[in-house]
């Protein structure tokens, strides 16, 4: 690909130019598991999840209660804990759906 600062030909796969440091846009070799800012309930763990796999949302939460109800809570509680510490927030509008999702500040009329 070309950065689009520069206009240089960079590795597909990297995430910043070489040449001027420029952070590319993320596309989906570069997509790494965080936790969703546009589709979370409580910490966007299983919305992060759900993005990086390409699942629906809600099936995944559906099942994620599933597993952890049949596990006797205390695994799945403790996964998610877990999964909430070490997943880096997603950025705001990284994912296309963030765009039907726009969280801005004195919104909400429909
Ligand atoms: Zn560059």
């Amino acid at each position: 690909m070309i950065c689009p600062t520069c206009q240089r030909e960079i590795a597909d796969y990297s995430n910043f130019c070489y040449f001027c440091g420029t952070r590319q846009a993320p596309g989906v070799a570069g997509r790494r598991l965080m936790r969703s800012v546009v589709d979370s309930k409580i910490a966007g763990v299983c919305g992060g999840f759900a993005e990086y796999f390409n699942w629906d949302p809600t099936v995944t939460r559906v099942l994620f209660v599933f597993i952890t109800i049949g596990t006797g809570f205390a695994p799945g509680i403790v996964a998610y804990i877990v999964a909430w510490i070490l997943m880096p927030q997603a950025p705001y509008l990284s994912s296309p759906a963030g765009a039907t999702h726009t969280a801005t500040p004195g919104g909400g009329s429909r």
